[in-house]
Order: structure tokens, then sequence, then C-alpha cells
């Protein structure tokens, strides 16, 4: 879609900001270009629209070579999202969001229209729309600013830094807004960041560059993470990228056992008669409710006599991740994670060394199928499979009545 063939950039005081580049962007796809600053990123983004024009090299969208096209019409298939989003100040919101349509000659009606549709695509309230920038947060102007670029329904969108500015509860919001809205609009969007943690988060690919405008790795989130080119790369990537790539990894292939678990209407007797540390009760639906550590109990009554310690959390065998599953793990009183299936019901039980061994299992080429035995009933038996999203953080605010004691389950891992 996007293709940079030997592209150069250099400026006449000698600074190489981008150095013989040649990479493919995929259409409908989130590509990142990350590294530190003054690595060459926003020069790159900015020779998409003819912003900065290369020194040597080509850049093509859609097989034509961008020189062909004239800078007005190639930008108007090309949304701009910056930082502080870079609203007209003296323009209401509605206004600033017509702005496009405007350009393009929709008369101020129908332009206004579209405005609105886009206020609300991008989850603000129509009460804003005759507000001005400055009577909005930071969060809410960047909205507005990813609204105005959305203006003429562009396929491409180019972003530079877009939610660097604002803090990072709102910047985490933006992200899930942003991947969600994504998923409706399919555009191709190239995207800078300095931030690895985002670029994980939101590239479908990401190109990690180092100083001196030089790609040091182009490839996706999983892979960047399970296998950096070089020591750059690693370092730039983080020391821990082992557990980081655990959330590309979907929880529903680990194996599972059935494990020490009774229903609350169970005696103590017979749980002390399991033999076990601990027992895992549940409801009569199999829905998990805590753990009874069998040393402290007394010889009388049933298991809802009795206090139980927390879950800790469970995870999900529809939709987390197998670092939500470690990690419930690792929080769990008897060391041991509770998978629920989609009805919140128990699936089984693992502990650490259980799921580490299943992962490892996978030879690091995620997806391929575990080799321990064991598998639940519920549970796939094709193995750790490769996800986009599979522990999105706005998903992790489960309320699916999983019986978890925090009401939870898995975790915003990503
Ligand atoms: P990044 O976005 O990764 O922070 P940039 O693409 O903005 O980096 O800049 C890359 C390098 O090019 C930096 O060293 C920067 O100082 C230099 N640079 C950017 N624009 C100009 C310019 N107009 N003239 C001279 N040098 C520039």
């Amino acid at each position: 879609m996007i293709r940079f063939d030997a592209v150069s950039k250099n400026y006449p005081n000698g600074t190489t900001a981008v150095d013989g580049l040649s990479l493919e962007l995929a259409e409908g796809g989130i590509t990142v270009l990350v590294g530190p600053s003054g690595c060459g990123k926003t020069t790159t983004l900015r020779m998409v629209n003819r912003m900065v024009e290369p020194t040597a090299g080509t850049v093509s969208l859609r097989g034509q070579d961008i020189r062909e096209v004239a800078a007005p019409e190639l930008r108007r298939g090309i949304g701009y999202v910056i930082q502080h989003a870079g609203l007209f100040p003296h323009r209401t919101i509605l206004d600033n969001v017509a702005t496009v349509p405007l350009l393009l000659g929709w008369g101020k009606k129908k332009a206004r229209a579209r405005a609105a549709e886009l206020l609300e695509l991008v989850g603000l309230p129509a009460t804003m729309a005759k507000r001005y920038p400055y009577q909005l947060s930071g969060g809410q102007q960047q909205r507005v600013g990813v609204a105005r670029a959305l203006g003429a329904d562009p396929p491409v969108l180019l972003m530079d830094e877009p939610f660097s500015a604002v803090d990072p509860i709102v910047r985490g919001e933006l992200q899930a807004e942003f991947l969600r809205l994504q998923k409706e609009l399919h555009k191709t969007i190239v995207f800078v960041t300095h931030d690895i943690d985002e670029a994980i988060k939101l590239g479908d690919n990401i190109a990690v560059f180092r100083t001196g405008g030089k790609l040091a790795q182009f490839d996706t989130p999983e892979r960047l993470l399970a296998h950096p080119a070089d020591d750059f790369v690693a370092d730039f990537v983080g020391q821990d990228r082992g557990i980081r790539r655990l959330s590309f990894v979907q929880a529903a292939g680990l194996p599972l056992r059935e494990g020490p678990a009774l229903p609350v209407t169970a005696s103590v007797a017979e749980a002390r008669a399991l033999d076990e540390p601990w027992v895992l009760v549940v409801d009569d639906a199999r829905r998990p409710l805590g753990w009874a550590e069998a040393a402290g109990l007394a010889d009388a009554g049933t298991l809802a006599d009795i206090p139980l310690a927390p879950l800790g959390h469970t995870f999900s065998l529809v939709g987390d991740s197998a670092r939500a599953a470690l990690d419930a793990a690792l929080l769990s009183p008897s060391r041991l994670a509770v998978g629920v299936d989609a009805q919140g019901a128990v699936a089984g039980v693992a502990d650490a060394y259980e799921l580490s061994a299943a992962i490892a299992g996978t030879g690091g080429s995620l997806g391929a199928a575990p080799e321990a035995a064991g598998v639940a009933e519920t549970a796939e038996a094709a193995g750790p499979q490769l996800v986009k999203g599979a522990a999105d953080p706005a998903a992790a605010e489960d309320a699916d009545g999983s019986g978890s004691n925090t009401g939870k389950t898995g975790g915003g891992d990503r």
C-alpha cells in the first residue's frame, strides 16, 4: 500500500534524518514507527504526504510514485493527526471537524452533519460541538483531532505522537478507543511514537529505527519480543519481553487439569479427605468461589461455613492470554491458576510450572501445539494460538460473572 524504496533524507546542514529506508506497509493495518528521539520517525511519516520530500529513493502509494500526484490531491486521501491535536482555537469543535469537508466544497449543512457524525464516532457527546478547543480536556481535544483527520474518509491516516501529551490513564483510554475505531474503519495507519509499549499495544507491524535514520527491525510485535534483531532492539524492547510476549499467546490452548475442587455444599470432611493443601470451592454452576485451606479446617460443617481465601483472579479460556494465566497462578494462594469457560465455570487449574512448560513447548514459535497432556475438555486442543489483542486492556475489565472474587478475569497485560 505504502512503499519506501531506498529512501533517504539529508538536510543541507549535513544531518541524515533517514538513511536508505526500504519498507512496505500493509493496507488496512497499523504500522508503528518507533525509536529514540531524532531517529527519523517524523521525517519518514511526513514523506508519505509530501510535507517532506526525500533526497533519494521513491515513496509510492498503491503502486504510484507520490511525486506524480500534486500534494493537495495526495493529502485529500491522507488524514493527519498530531500531538496536541493542532485544532483551530477560534473555531468551534464542530467547525474544526468540518474543516476538510468544507474545503472539499461539501456545503455547510452537509459538512456539519458529517462533523456531528464523526464526533459521535470518536466518542464525544453532541454537547461538545459548540464549544471551543480550550473548553475541552487534552484527551477530548485529541479525539477531535482524530475526528477532523477522518473528515473526508481518507484511506490513509498519519498519526504523529497523537497520544503523547495526555496523562497515562487518558492515553490508555484513547488507545483502546483508537483500536476499537480501527476495527470498524480498517484505515491504513502510520503511527509514530517513541514509546515501545504503545507500539506493541497498537501495531500490527512495528518498524524500529535507530539513531541516524536507519531501520533496525521491521516485524510484528510478537516477533519483535521473541526475536529482536540485535542488542539495540533487545535493549529498546526492554528486559521483560519474555513476559510481555505471553500476551500474544491465547490461554485457550493451555493444558489444564481437573484439580482439587468441591461444591460449596460438600462437607469439610470431604475436603480434608482429598488430602490436598488447598481445595477450590465452586457453586452449583461450577463457578469458582474461593480456596479452602485444608490445614485450617475443623472437622464439622460444610464448605459454606468456612472463610475462603480469595482467588486473586481467574483467567478466561475465551479471550485471555497466557500472560493472564501465568499472572493468575502467581497471585493465587494455592499457586494454582483457575481457568474458566465462557460461562464462568471452572475448566481446570494449572500452576506456573505447568503453564510455562506448555508455553515453552511451543518451541518459541507461537501457535504450535504444546506437548503437555491433560488438556481440559473445554480448552482447544490446538495449543496456544497467536492472537492479536488477546489481552486488550479494555477487555480485562471483565464483568461476565465468572465467579472471581475480584470480579475480574485476566489482567490488562499488554
Ligand atoms: P524523530 O521524529 O524520530 O524524533 P525527526 O524525523 O524529527 O526524528 O528528525 C530526524 C533528524 O533530522 C533529527 O536529527 C533532526 O534534528 C533532523 N531534522 C529534522 N528536521 C530538520 C530540518 N528541517 N533541518 C535539519 N535537520 C532536521
